[in-house]
């Protein structure tokens, strides 16, 4: 059979489709997100139900989102799941989920084997909605959870790095390899556990000015500070504020990325 049907479904690449079909690896997802009663849950590209069907064993309704309306029609008429989900056929990156949580009057806790291709556009979009989510779990390429946990001065360690944690506590859960999927990927997997801070330990004034100083010094990563953010800073500014000038974007802590993002969103004010 060609390796892109799995249960009789023609896997569409543009959609980033990989459907989990190993047991041990799904329980394992489960078991770390321990779905309870009452609790908002939602699931981000459904897909054909691997993580669907465990986890509307603990509960009694569940959210989805899929963009796929072949698959989203499936879901609406499986008997084990049309009364417990609701579906929305829509693309992920369009959906406000500050509305969503307002609609079941509590925090979601949103889950998902991500598609690959639009995962890290995907994170950011979420990363908007913290105050309305109480934690994720995400299947993404491990490469992408290596980054997301990255310290400075590693290679790892970029952009993506420091506004997930800045945003977020990050536990990475468990390894995945290719031949948990169908069809299999051509990269080993990882599931990843996101917390949002209810407390962020850095606080930023204006968080455009955070995305704007990360870009810029991640943009030019191998140029020192003193160059990558002339545009931003002159020479002065960034000695005032106690930053080596001969630094590279990597050696920077997320509380100094914070603490330029704040310097430089005041002198802008
Ligand atoms: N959850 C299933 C599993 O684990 O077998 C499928 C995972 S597959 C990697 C990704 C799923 O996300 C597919 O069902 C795909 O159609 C859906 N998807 C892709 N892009 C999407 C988007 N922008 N919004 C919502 N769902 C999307």
């Amino acid at each position: 059979m060609n390796s892109r049907v799995h249960q009789g479904h023609f896997a569409r690449k543009r959609f980033g489709q990989n459907f989990l079909h190993d047991d041990s690896v799904i329980t394992n997802i489960v078991a770390a997100i321990q779905p309870k009663k009452d609790q908002a849950l939602v699931e981000i590209g459904p897909g054909l139900a691997a993580l669907t069907m465990p986890v509307s064993e603990y509960i009694d309704h569940l959210t989805v989102i899929e963009i796929d309306r072949d698959l989203a029609a499936r879901l609406l008429e499986n008997p084990f799941l049309k009364n417990k989900l609701t579906v929305i056929e829509q693309d992920a990156m369009t959906v406000n989920f500050y509305d969503l949580s307002a609609k079941m009057q509590q925090p979601l806790r949103v889950f998902g084997n991500l598609p690959y291709n639009i995962s890290t556009p995907l994170m950011f979009h979420l990363f908007q909605y913290t105050t309305a989510i109480s934690d994720m779990h995400f299947m993404l390429q491990k490469e992408v959870v290596n980054r997301l946990v990255a310290a400075p001065n590693s290679k790892a360690y970029g952009r993506l790095s420091v506004m997930a944690q800045y945003y977020c506590q990050i536990i990475p859960v468990l390894e995945v390899p290719p031949t948990a999927f169908k069809p299999a990927p051509k990269v080993d997997s990882a599931v990843v556990k996101l917390i949002p801070h209810k407390n962020p330990p850095y606080l930023v004034n204006d968080i455009k000015s955070l995305s704007r100083i990360t870009t810029a010094a991640f943009n030019q990563r191998r140029k020192t500070i003193r160059n990558s953010l002339s545009q931003l800073f002159t020479v002065e500014q960034l000695s005032e504020l106690g930053i080596d000038l001969d630094l590279r974007a990597e050696n920077l802590t997320v509380q100094q990325y914070c603490q330029l993002a704040n310097a430089y969103s005041n002198m802008s004010a």
